[in-house]
């Protein structure tokens, strides 16, 4: 995997594709290109695939970087169904309940699990009649689901026309709300509210800024359920690897692209290690800012484009540890989401602010409650994430602030959850908003790219296909529709799509 790439090796007759980038996007793009019969070459900086799907080993232990939630199964047994393969040759999905188990401070526990009665009774326990509510609420997610993911999730947006064909719906949906207020029109009960609403903040939203057609999230876990691949997300990656490789793509690891070659309106290759690699088609998978203004800052577009891009917003950036234990601490779940006291203010904080807050509202994950193969025998394995600022508003010096931090959310850790964490502690690993930054490429340190507000969706995000250049494609979180598994696997959707045809439309005849 760690050969560099060659010129030769690429050129094969026909289409010739390059896919910059090994994230969930990039790959799964890279199938579809691959299953069409377009010879394919993805070029990967870092020194493994799945981007921030990367995996960790310490010491014995296995830590999944990035996603650990996977939903929509169906997007993803699409990609071998693409070859008339099947994804259970290749990766293990085993179901996850309760799907999260959120908690408070005051020790209120919630277990969001699938089955409707046993949730209608955890939704009653806190507020009797918000079981009704929750009901409309959930008719109202089917809706935005079948509106903004089944119709318009892998669908490109490459002019105004297609989004003012979509605008009716997007108005009748309320689409201009945030779901934190569309969730608070349906559910009283505060806890309540921040239960069917923190799901932006996993695609990098804020949940009183984020469109309400979001709260599509909720009706896309209730329907394709909550998912883990056996042996952890990286798994999953590896199976995605495998199966690009089997259908005769090319995946190159530490091959950093450093620019793209244009001749006219075109791009004709990309340089990596100071050769150049001739493509008829180029698609990057790495964020949108690096892609203009480095890859593409020699030409005009590059610079102009980038130079707009730098003016939108982004999501937040993470701080994530992760670490291992002696044993097994009882009384956790796979997935453990753990609200702080304040909700509202410390988002506007995470967002806005040019400093740490005091408090946190984290992420617990803790896969070896599901699959003790993630760990070493007799040891569990988990990360815990806070959403902070990225590096645009905040000047925080992660060096100093890093270890510190850890610390601080170590002692939050004991003094709620695992009591005797440091005790059992084998090993642990962070990463910062500058990991995002430096090994990923990321504007800002921004973990989700291009933040999910209405004004920046669908049409007005960077498009699938950039609208100088005809032969270059965009792929994962900065397009359209957007960060997290579904919506970058829908991105490859929707740039395969464009890529087949064009590269049909080029063929001799
Ligand atoms: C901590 C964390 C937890 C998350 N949890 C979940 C979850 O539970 N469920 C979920 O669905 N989503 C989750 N997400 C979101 C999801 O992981 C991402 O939105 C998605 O994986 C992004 O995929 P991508 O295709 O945009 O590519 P990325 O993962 O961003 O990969 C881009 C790749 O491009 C490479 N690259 C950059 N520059 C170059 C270059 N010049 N040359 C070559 N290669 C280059 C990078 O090294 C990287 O490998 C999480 C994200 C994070 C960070």
């Amino acid at each position: 995997m760690n050969r560099p790439a060659s010129a030769d090796e690429l050129k094969t007759p026909g289409s010739r594709a390059i896919v910059i980038g090994a994230g969930f996007g990039g790959l799964a793009l890279a199938i579809r290109l691959q299953s069409a019969g377009i010879a394919t070459t993805v070029l990967e900086k870092r020194d493994k695939p799945g981007g921030r799907g990367y995996v960790y080993e310490q010491d014995g232990f296995r830590f999944d970087g990035g996603p650990t939630v996977i939903t929509d199964p169906d997007a993803l047994k699409e990609l071998w169904q693409l070859s008339g393969r099947n994804i259970d040759d290749y990766v293990t999905l085993m179901p996850v309940s309760p799907f999260y188990q959120l908690c408070w401070e005051d020790g209120t526990r919630f277990d969001y699990v699938n089955d409707q009665d046993e949730l209608n009774a955890q939704i009653s326990k806190l507020s009797p009649k918000d079981v009704d509510g929750y009901k409309k609420f959930m008719a109202y997610s089917e809706d935005v689901y079948r509106e903004g993911y089944l119709k318009l999730g892998a669908v490109p947006f490459l002019d105004f026309k297609s989004m003012m064909k979509a605008a009716p719906q997007l108005v009748r949906v309320g689409a201009y709300r945030s779901v934190y207020s569309k969730v608070s029109s349906f559910i009283e009960n505060e806890y309540l509210r921040q239960a069917f609403s923190f799901h932006t903040l996993l695609v990098g939203g804020n949940p009183f800024q984020t469109s309400s057609i979001y709260a599509l999230i909720h009706a896309l876990e209730r329907r394709g359920g909550v998912w883990w691949a056996k042996g952890g997300t990286g798994a999953l990656v590896q199976g995605m690897v495998k199966l690009f490789e089997d259908l005769g793509g090319t995946l190159r690891t530490s091959a950093e692209v450093e620019r793209m070659v244009t001749q006219g309106n075109r791009i004709t290759g990309v340089q990596v290690a100071g050769e150049v690699l001739e493509a008829d088609l180029v698609a990057s998978n790495a964020d949108v800012v690096h892609t203009y203004g480095k890859l593409l800052g020699g030409t005009k577009r590059g610079k102009s484009y980038a130079r707009s891009l730098k003016k939108k917003r982004f999501s937040m950036s993470l701080f994530v540890t992760y670490f291992g234990l002696k044993g097994a601490p009882e009384n956790l779940r796979h997935h453990m989401i753990l609200f702080g006291k304040r909700y509202k203010g410390l988002i506007d904080e995470i967002f806005k602010a040019d400093k740490l807050a005091d408090d946190f509202s984290l992420y617990l994950h803790c896969p070896s409650v599901t699959d003790p193969s993630v760990a070493p025998e007799g040891h569990s394995t988990y990360y815990v994430l806070s959403p902070v600022p990225h590096l645009g508003t905040s000047e925080i010096d992660w060096e100093v602030e890093g270890p510190r931090y850890r610390e601080r959310i170590f002692d939050y850790l004991e003094k709620h959850y695992i009591p005797d964490l440091r005790e059992r502690l084998v090993t642990s690993h962070i990463l910062t908003p500058h990991g995002f930054r430096d090994d990923l490429n990321s504007h800002l340190g921004s973990a989700f790219s291009v933040e999910p507000i209405l004004t920046q969706s669908a049409w007005f995000r960077p498009h699938n296909r950039d609208a100088s250049i005809p032969n270059l494609y965009i792929v994962g979180a900065g397009t359209h529709p957007g960060a997290g598994i579904p919506g970058v696997v829908g991105s490859a959707k929707a740039t395969a799509g464009l890529m087949i045809e064009d590269a049909k439309a080029r063929a001799p005849a």
